[in-house]
């Protein structure tokens, strides 16, 4: 099956005259091992999509599920469950807690979940991203690129199901986000991660394998095997 499912899924936000349809009918599944971009202008809806895939919002209508899990009907205590055992998050801002070291953030989600790193994977983890020397800093002693990859690191760490990177280039420099994007791209192709990414920069979707486009809360086109030409 697949790693995330989506179908018929709306979202209202509001309602009388401040109602917003964010999404429309959107119908999406997520193959394992593979990874996948979302784009579309701003407003089209990518990240209310993620949201509600990420059990982070609730959906309108329509049915949601990760893995073999269906969202709907967990209550907030499901959601919360099921977001720490089988989801990693990456996020445009890195979200990393300042007053820990890199590798107790990498940690933290799995310690929350009263699991521990398999010592040989979070070594390939480590090494993966390149953190070595640099896991005893704190979040302000490090660089964007190395926030980010201690966020990478944090995601990958747990093996999750799927992985929902929201802009996790957004603010980085190119050579910092190529390097980022190279440690997502190797994730699913060495590791098999699944991974689902929104970015507004055709150059980050060329490292997926599918592009799905959003307008106007709909799926309005898809693209296998991009190149940034293409997806310009
Ligand atoms: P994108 O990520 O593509 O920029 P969003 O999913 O953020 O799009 O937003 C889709 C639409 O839903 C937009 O019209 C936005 O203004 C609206 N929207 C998003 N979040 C909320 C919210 N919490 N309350 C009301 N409207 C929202
Ligand atoms: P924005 O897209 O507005 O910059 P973020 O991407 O930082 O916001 O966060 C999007 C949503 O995810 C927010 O509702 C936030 O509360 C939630 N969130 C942020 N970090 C986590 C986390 N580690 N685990 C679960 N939910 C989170």
């Amino acid at each position: 099956g697949a790693a995330a499912r989506a179908a018929d899924l709306w979202k209202v936000y509001g309602s009388g005259e401040a109602q917003v349809i964010a999404l429309r009918g959107v119908s999406v599944e997520l193959e394992r091992g593979r990874f996948t971009a979302i784009m579309g202008p701003s407003g089209s809806g990518k990240s209310t999509l993620m949201h509600c895939m990420a059990g982070l919002d609730s959906a309108t209508r329509g049915q949601l599920a990760i893995g073999d899990t269906a969202l709907n009907g967990l209550g907030d205590a499901g959601l919360t469950r099921l977001r720490r055992e089988k989801v990693g998050f990456i996020f445009q801002q890195f979200n990393l807690l300042p007053t820990l070291t890199a590798e107790e953030n990498i940690l933290l989600p799995l310690a929350i979940a009263g699991r521990k790193a398999d010592p040989q994977w979070f070594q390939t983890v480590i090494d993966t991203v390149g953190l070595g020397d640099r896991l005893g800093h704190r979040p302000n002693q490090l660089s964007g690129g190395q926030q980010q990859r201690v966020a990478c690191a944090r995601a990958l760490v747990a093996r999750p199901e799927v992985i929902f990177a929201d802009e996790p280039t957004g603010n980085l420099d190119s050579r910092s986000g190529a390097e980022i994007l190279g440690f997502l791209r190797r994730s699913v192709t060495e590791h098999g991660q699944t991974i689902v990414m929104v970015t507004h920069d055709a150059n980050a979707a060329s490292y997926a394998d599918r592009v799905i486009f959003l307008a106007d809360g709909q799926i309005v086109d898809e693209l296998t095997e991009p190149t940034a030409d293409a997806v310009l």
